[in-house]
């Protein structure tokens, strides 16, 4: 059998054609059986279009229903789909376009001038639009075209996407993600955190991304259940939808979010079997505030753009805050000295590296990038540096990149943050590193006070003391009103370092 993804996908549509795919708040019903029609229109449009398999389609529109059947579609004909988000700007959508030389970019109505002039000289892309509400001129040739039949035979290490990563350390990184990458996360996934045709999950979050998109829509597919499909987070209507959904994946924020809302109660997640958080890390004030609310413990999970997911806290046993849990099934996770490449011991911290199906197979048109990250024995150093706890639970301590070296001494800004955090004042922060001319870095602290409070510095440095050693005490605390952040809730380190680069100069 091909091992194209959306074929693995067929085999559940003829198992249950008229089981429900998705259902939106305006009342439309997607049905498993509708996928195969549906995604034949797009397909048979993009074919019309000049798209061959092996072919990227670049595609930077607004969530909406026919974005995901364009993502199967993209499948379905060999296609490599190449998500965008939504914020990205002219100039960097320049950037995407000379880099990846998609056959098809797919962007909003209103970007269409602009898209059509940055495309003149790219390698001969076509333009096609698709707005929010599932219209465009996708749509419309979708309607005139010669409906593709059958399904692209596709090689497990065929690409099925490029998805670039989100550019918090540095320039967005284009990730090859074959359907053998995909389909055995989808697996994973779906086994561990026990979904089945019965599911309903709740979807709410960006579909530009790894989390809304790969792991929210193939864990679907891959098990059979249904989406409940939201066109973005709204904190009403994901507690509306807990009526009916029985699984939410959610950022750090949605929770965040939730609890701030008088409506989340234990009766409100009654019908509810699981939350999911994941893409940046959950606070254990978070996670505490959330079971003490709802009876229920998030379910902490950790992955990338280059390998999907990695770990997951287990469905079963204890979901333990300010950690990932364990690797899931088929995938290896060590921690290293990363010149070395040989394992630590338990408890030591160092680099994180996982081996597995899920890892990808390279930057688009980064050899030497890939080289370094990507060992020939097939582990990837993934930047972040953790450790694993004596009972086997992998715990996150940061980025590499986000590392503050004080006076020679290794300070892990999670560690700092999670006790600043702690402060009746302090609603959240961030840990940096800043130039100092005699420790070489300066420990700072970017905090967001706790509403109506109006802490000092000079309170938040002495509710340190004691707790935190000398080294580890930030230098300076400065006070800001949010602190930047990306759509997946990311905090934005680079921006801050930049914003307070000369403190100590
Ligand atoms: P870039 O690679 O371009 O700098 P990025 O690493 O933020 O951007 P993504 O692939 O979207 O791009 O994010 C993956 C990263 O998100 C992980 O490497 C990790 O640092 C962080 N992350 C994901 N899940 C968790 C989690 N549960 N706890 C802490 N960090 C997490
Ligand atoms: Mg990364």
């Amino acid at each position: 059998m091909s091992d194209n993804l959306y074929q693995h996908f067929h085999t559940v549509i003829e198992r249950q054609p008229e089981a429900t795919f998705m259902t939106t708040p305006a009342g439309r019903v997607i049905r498993y059986g509708d996928l195969p029609g549906l995604t034949a229109g797009l397909a048979g449009a993009m074919q019309a279009m000049g798209v061959a398999p092996g072919d990227r389609v670049a595609v930077q529109v607004e969530k909406s229903p026919e974005t995901i059947l364009l993502y199967l579609a993209c499948l379905r004909m060999g296609g490599v789909y190449l998500p965008l988000n939504t914020a990205y700007t002219g100039e960097e959508i320049a950037y995407f376009l000379a880099d990846a030389e998609p056959a098809l970019f797919v962007c909003r109505p209103e970007d269409e001038a602009s898209a059509r002039a940055l495309c003149t000289d790219a390698a001969q892309t076509s333009v096609a639009t698709l707005d929010g509400d599932g219209q465009g001129s996708l749509i419309e040739a979708a309607a005139r075209a010669e409906p593709m039949s059958g399904i692209t035979p596709r090689t497990a290490n065929d690409l099925a996407s490029i998805l670039y990563t989100s550019g918090t350390t540095g320039r967005s990184k284009g990730a090859m993600l074959t359907h053998g990458n995909l389909l055995s996360n989808a697996r994973a996934l779906a086994e561990t955190w026990r979904f089945t045709p019965d599911d309903r999950l709740i979807h709410a979050l960006p579909i530009f991304h790894i989390h809304g998109l790969f792991v929210a829509c193939n864990t679907v597919l891959a098990s059979g259940a249904s989406m409940l499909y939201l066109p973005r987070f709204d904190a009403d209507e994901v507690i509306d939808a807990m009526v009916d959904g029985t699984v939410l994946m959610g950022v750090p924020t949605f929770y965040t979010r939730l609890l701030k809302s008088p409506r989340l109660t234990r009766d409100a997640v009654a019908a509810m079997r699981l939350f999911v958080s994941g893409s940046a890390p959950l606070t254990t004030e978070t996670h505490n505030a959330f079971s003490e609310r709802t009876g229920v413990a998030i379910l902490e999970r950790y992955g990338m753009t280059e390998t999907g997911m990695n770990s997951s806290n287990p469905y079963d046993g204890e979901r333990c805050a300010g950690t990932v849990g364990f690797p899931l099934p088929g995938v290896e996770i060590r921690i290293t000295q990363p010149e070395q490449a040989t394992a630590l011991p338990d408890g030591e911290v160092g680099m994180i590296e996982v081996r597995g199906p899920n890892v990808f197979s390279g930057y688009w048109g980064m050899p030497e990038k890939t080289a370094e990250e990507l060992r020939s024995d097939g582990w990837f150093i993934t930047g972040d540096l953790g450790m694993i706890d004596d009972r086997g639970y992998l715990q996150i301590v940061g980025r590499g990149k986000d590392l503050v070296i004080s006076g020679g001494y290794n300070v892990y800004p999670r560690e700092v943050e999670q006790i600043i955090d702690e402060h009746p004042d302090v609603e959240e922060s961030a840990v940096i590193g800043v130039a100092h001319p005699d420790f070489g870095e300066g420990v700072t602290a970017v905090v967001v006070p706790a509403a109506g409070a109006n802490p000092s510095e000079s309170s938040i440095q002495q509710a340190l003391d004691g707790r935190l050693a000398r080294f580890k005490q930030p230098k300076r605390v400065v006070f800001v009103d949010a602190l930047p952040r990306n759509a997946m809730g990311k905090v934005q380190k680079n921006q801050l370092r930049d914003t307070y680069a000369t403190l100590y100069s």
